[in-house]
């Protein structure tokens, strides 16, 4: 429950996302009655981003099935939303901040949540027109006609964004080459068993998968891009290109405000800074994680969630922690992904089903003690996956990797 004291004070949000609105959600049902103001420099109000490179770029679902919440929603929880409002100072001495147009807001509690945008190419020939990043609904309605034309798009990164948008334009019928520096896809995040399933799974639906290749730069005419010219010398003709390159937390802020940055913007485990008025959750943010007893920035919308209601609550004058298991889910052709926990360190993957079949697991272990699950097909390994993950259990190797074996009995 929210103290008395907090009652009259004034919590301010900087990015209108899903972590964001959240904690602004979270604050309401912690019991706050005082004033809430989310201001998001995006035009529209705070959606989902999952479908702009699956269901919405394909056309399948609506606009507003994008919202996370109705209008009416705001008004109701008394969230005054300010969006089409960008921030561009924090002042924590007179705990204030500064709009871009030049008003200033003063704050009891700040949270920053403002994600992570794409990484920018800045090799000849990337800002032309044709080239194309995917973060926001505006990126995803750019690309739209892109996927109803005909000819050759060409991706670069064969990460989650990359692959999905792969999919989505084969599913449109488009020529797709996806251009990956690494000698798999996928790999920063998933064990060699996950990236030879999907560069299979890329393949077999027409893909042009490059591993090993890397991009040099665009080439263009009348401004807009006409190929893609890899280090090796050879040209790859195309009408368009996405670059899925990864994100860079945005702490541009933060930084205003000299908060302590470690990969993200530093917060503890109650999702506050090094300053005890702002908290920050979300793509920008990193956590100690005590499942891993690290430092971790995630960007997932789970990971918004749990850290925006943290946030939310402690904004109140709450304790909550922020410990819940990462999670993250990815959607290609008719395929679904399902990840806990995080697999960098791992010395053993035990993979348990049939990748041929389509519906496997590979359980990634440090020293017997389990850290992560990815889980093709397979939601029932992904829920018992999730709870041992979270109690840092050391199953049953032959268990794990026996598919007739129950998975269940490795619960406490
Ligand atoms: P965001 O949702 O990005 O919100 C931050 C907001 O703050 C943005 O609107 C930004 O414009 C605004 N902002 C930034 N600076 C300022 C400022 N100075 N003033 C005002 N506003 C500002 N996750 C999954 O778990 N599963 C998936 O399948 C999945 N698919 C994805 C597909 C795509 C195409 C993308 C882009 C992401 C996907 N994600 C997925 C990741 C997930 O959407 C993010 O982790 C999540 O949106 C993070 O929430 P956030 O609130 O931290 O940031």
């Amino acid at each position: 429950m929210a103290t008395k004291a907090a009652m009259s004070e004034q919590i301010v949000i900087i990015g209108a996302g899903q972590a964001g609105a959240q904690a602004a959600q979270s604050a309401r049902q912690a019991g706050f009655a005082g004033r809430i103001l989310m201001f998001g420099d995006e035009a529209e109000p705070p959606y989902q981003r999952p479908p702009l490179s699956k269901a919405y770029l394909q056309g399948d679902l609506d606009i507003d099935r994008l919202y996370l919440r109705p209008a009416a929603f705001y008004e109701q929880q008394k969230i005054e939303l300010r969006h089409g409002v960008r921030i561009s100072a924090i002042d924590p001495a007179a705990k204030t901040i500064a709009a871009a147009g030049g008003e200033t807001i003063g704050y009891d509690k700040l949270l920053i949540a403002t994600g992570a945008p794409p990484r920018r190419l800045t090799c000849q020939g990337a800002d032309l027109a044709g080239v194309h990043y995917l973060r926001t609904i505006a990126d995803s309605d750019a690309l739209r006609p892109v996927l109803a034309k005909k000819g050759r798009i060409v991706i670069v990164g064969a990460g989650y964004i990359g692959l999905e948008v792969a999919a989505s334009a084969r599913k449109a019928g488009l020529d797709v080459t996806v251009l990956e520096m690494a000698d798999r896809p996928l790999a920063r995040v998933a064990g060699k068993e996950i990236s030879d399933f999907y560069e299979a799974l890329h393949r077999a639906h027409g893909v042009d998968l490059r591993l090993g290749a890397a991009l040099d730069h665009f080439e263009g005419a009348k401004g807009r891009v006409t190929a893609a010219a890899l280090k090796s010398g050879e040209t790859i003709p195309c009408m368009a290109a996405l670059v899925g390159v990864g994100a860079a937390p945005s702490t541009a802020l933060a930084e205003t405000a000299d908060l302590r940055i470690a990969n993200g913007v530093w917060t503890d485990e109650h999702a506050r800074t090094s300053d005890p008025s702002i908290y920050a959750a979300g793509d920008c943010a990193s956590h100690p994680s005590a499942i891993y007893e690290r430092r971790l920035r995630l960007e997932s919308v789970p990971n918004a969630i749990e850290q925006g209601k943290v946030a939310g609550v402690n904004m109140t004058g709450g304790n909550a922690v922020y410990d819940a298991a990462p999670w993250f889910w990815s959607d290609q052709y008719d395929v679904k992904l399902q990840t806990v926990g995080v697999s960098e360190g791992a010395e053993e993957r035990i993979v348990r089903g049939s990748p041929e079949q389509r519906k496997f697991s590979v359980w990634y272990l440090q020293r017997g003690r389990l850290l992560a699950v990815d889980a093709v097909n397979d939601p029932a390994a992904f829920a018992v996956s999730k709870r041992l993950v979270a109690a840092k259990s050391s199953p049953d190797a032959k268990i794990l990797a026996d598919p007739a074996a129950d998975l269940k009995s490795l619960l406490p």
